[in-house]
């Protein structure tokens, strides 16, 4: 019986001979041997069977103990354990020795078997061996054309020989009778399904395959036997092991006489590798889903691309029936990109680099869709471009809250602008009747046009008074802050004494600090020390922060001014011990209108412009404004002020 039997002659001796092999039964009887492994020796006549392998060669490391052991009784047991494995032999007549492969194989019945195998170069080791060989002309012994030499004394291998190499296969064998129940196995059947012959005793096929499967490998083997004589047939079908795993193994059956021959390959280990890899294939296009984010690829030269499916789902195509191409995609591409597409594209495969470019698609819907395409160059072993691939994202969404927001805050822009202008405009119109109610007011407080009758009146006419200033004040802070914001209000630069500016500003400030006890210091290092600046906006910052200081100190308290030359900047700093302000503050109390919370400042009035004006005066003076304040231990506001304000285009003689 023979597994090879059926083949054509030429291909089982291509495959017996294919490597150098011999042999040998558990004395070191020869019983087989190829002819490559003839030439492999350097003989010219067959090896026979029946020839001691210690008479063909001697082992470097081995011969003593095997001549003991093939001269002796022991057979068994040590021999085995020594031999197996790769040992150096060298043939007689040989210079040089050569390293051999040894298994060996153990048969149910007991019989054990030796087999040499050469592994390599088997042509070259040859003539290194035996340098003094007439080479034959043929450089490759073994090429096909040669062909091998006949080896007629080995055809008639008795069945214990050829179970050897049936076990050393990787491939599960077994034959069946007409019921299915097993005949034969080889060694790796038993190794797979975890069982040997005398548990599979009386067991047929169909026992082993699984409960799913079971019907279909009935039918199939049953037409096989009875109606499908020397047919293969093949199908793939899982089988249950004895230690519960299930072996998805691919099966070839055919009938040849009463039996069925089997030849299956476990390709349990490739399925798992099959399943995890389309695991994460899922995995991926899952996330490609989710990021409305898909990839791409186009072989230079191909019509097609290939895409996965999230950009057919962003192309709003069913992959079924849309068939990407340069053509069929451009005629959803908005035109006016259509041409930059092809542009980046080609300038990408000139130098090779990576891209990125966004473009409108209509979809088939004639929703409009934006998509970002990312890629790079799929270049060969010489760095050639060969092929562009990358992700297509669908970034419509993005784009859309992007065109809105850029809307409101265009939206926004203008109507800040607006307002700027409105309270210009009003704050201009109020100044006026302000000015006359003042005016008037302290007309007939000073009693210019004769005395008032009662006294009463006086009292009320110096409050018209006051209220109409601090209106006045307010709508000139707004003013201010509304030309400065519609970037009207220009500096007007000149030279002067800073010393002048802030001794007169804390003049005007001296009646507030004396009415509420409060000290103020004044430390300046170089009085004469000349500014070029806005003369107006520093005696308007002094003001600012005076006042500030003024009102958020407790009476008695303490301000210190300061003023030192640097040689290049002048720092000023007012520094008071009063309230303080919240640290969460401290960002954020120089905007416009932005106040501490009433907690602090209720006593206080005030329009919660004076700091932004300040902060905006100093930055157009090409200057710096720092805060620091602590609760209850005071405030510092600290200006560095060039000496020449760095306007930009603007000097100053
Ligand atoms: P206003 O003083 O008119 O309210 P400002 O812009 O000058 O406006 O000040 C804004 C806020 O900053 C004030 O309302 C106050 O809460 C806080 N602040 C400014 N200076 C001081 C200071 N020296 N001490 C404590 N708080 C201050």
């Amino acid at each position: 019986m023979s597994v090879f039997s059926n083949q054509n002659p030429e291909q089982e001796q291509d495959l017996i001979n294919a490597l150098p092999r011999l042999v040998t039964d558990a004395d070191g009887c020869v019983l087989y041997a190829n002819d490559a492994f003839r030439i492999l020796s350097g003989r010219e006549t067959p090896i026979q069977k029946g020839e001691k392998l210690l008479d063909l060669l001697h082992f470097e490391d081995l011969d003593d103990i095997l001549h003991q052991a093939w001269m002796g009784d022991d057979t068994e047991g040590t021999l085995a354990n020594v031999f197996a494995g790769e040992h150096h032999v060298s043939f007689i007549g040989a210079v040089r020795p050569v390293p051999l492969h040894f298994d060996w194989v153990e048969m149910v019945d007991g019989r054990r078997f030796l087999i040499a195998s050469f592994i390599g170069e088997h042509h070259i080791a040859k003539k290194e061996m035996f340098p003094d060989i007439e080479d034959d002309g043929n450089e490759n012994i073994f090429s096909p054309e040669s062909g091998p030499e006949k080896d007629v004394e080995y055809h008639d291998m008795d069945d214990g020989s050829l179970n050897h190499f049936l076990d050393m296969s990787h491939e599960v064998l077994c034959t069946l009778d007409e019921d299915c129940v097993f005949k034969w196995m080889n060694d790796t059947f038993c190794a797979a399904l975890k069982t040997d012959p005398t548990v599979l005793g009386g067991k047929t096929f169909v026992d082993l395959a699984h409960p799913d499967e079971k019907s279909m490998v009935r039918q199939t083997l049953s037409d096989l036997y009875h109606d499908m004589d020397g047919q293969m047939v093949s199908f793939e079908c899982r089988m249950l092991a004895s230690d519960g795993n299930v072996l998805s193994v691919e099966w070839r059956f055919k009938k040849a006489g009463e039996e069925i021959y089997c030849v299956g390959q476990d390709v349990t280990e490739i399925k798992r590798h099959e399943n995890a890899l389309r695991q994460q294939q899922d995995k991926l296009l899952e996330a490609e889903a989710i990021g409305r984010m898909g990839h791409w690829h186009w072989r230079l030269g191909e019509d097609h691309f290939e895409w996965s499916d999230e950009i057919y789902r962003i192309f709003g195509q069913d992959k079924d029936a849309f068939i990407p191409s340069i053509d069929t995609v451009n005629t959803m591409v908005y035109r006016r990109d259509a041409g930059r597409i092809m542009q980046v594209f080609q300038r990408a495969m000139i130098e090779n680099k990576d891209y990125e470019l966004d473009f409108r698609i209509n979809r088939p819907s004639g929703a409009v869709c934006y998509v970002r395409c990312q890629g790079r160059c799929e270049t060969d072993m010489d760095g050639d471009v060969i092929g562009l691939y990358g992700i297509m994202q669908d970034i419509t969404q993005d784009t859309l809250r992007e065109q809105d927001l850029r809307d409101a805050k265009d939206a926004a822009e203008r109507a800040y602008a607006a307002k700027s202008r409105f309270l210009a405009n009003m704050s201009h119109e109020l100044r006026t009747p302000l000015n006359a109610i003042i005016g008037f007011s302290e007309m007939i407080q000073n009693q210019l046009l004769g005395p008032i009758g009662t006294e009463r009146y006086l009292e009320y006419i110096g409050g018209i008074r006051e209220s109409g200033e601090h209106l006045l004040d307010l709508i000139s802070d707004i003013l201010d802050m509304s030309k400065i914001e519609a970037g009207k209000y220009d500096l007007d630069l000149e030279r002067f004494s800073i010393a002048k500016v802030i001794r007169m500003a804390v003049h005007m400030m001296e009646g507030r600090a004396v009415d509420a006890s409060i000290k103020m210091i004044v430390l300046i290092d170089d009085e004469d020390v000349q500014v070029v600046a806005d003369r107006r906006a520093i005696m308007q910052i002094m003001l600012n922060l005076l006042s500030n200081a003024v009102k958020f100190s407790p009476n008695g308290g303490n301000i210190t001014i300061s003023c030192k030359n640097s040689g290049k900047n002048l720092d000023i700093a007012v520094a008071d011990n009063g309230m303080g302000i919240p640290a969460h503050k401290l960002q954020a109390i120089m905007k416009p209108f932005e106040q501490v919370s009433s907690e602090y400042t209720r006593d206080h009035e005030g329009s919660g412009l004076g700091l932004a004006i300040t902060k905006e005066l100093v930055e157009m003076h090409g200057g710096k404004i720092a805060l620091e304040s602590e609760i209850d231990k005071g405030t510092t506001v600290s200006i560095r002020l060039p000496l020449q304000a760095a306007l930009k285009g603007q000097k100053v003689a």
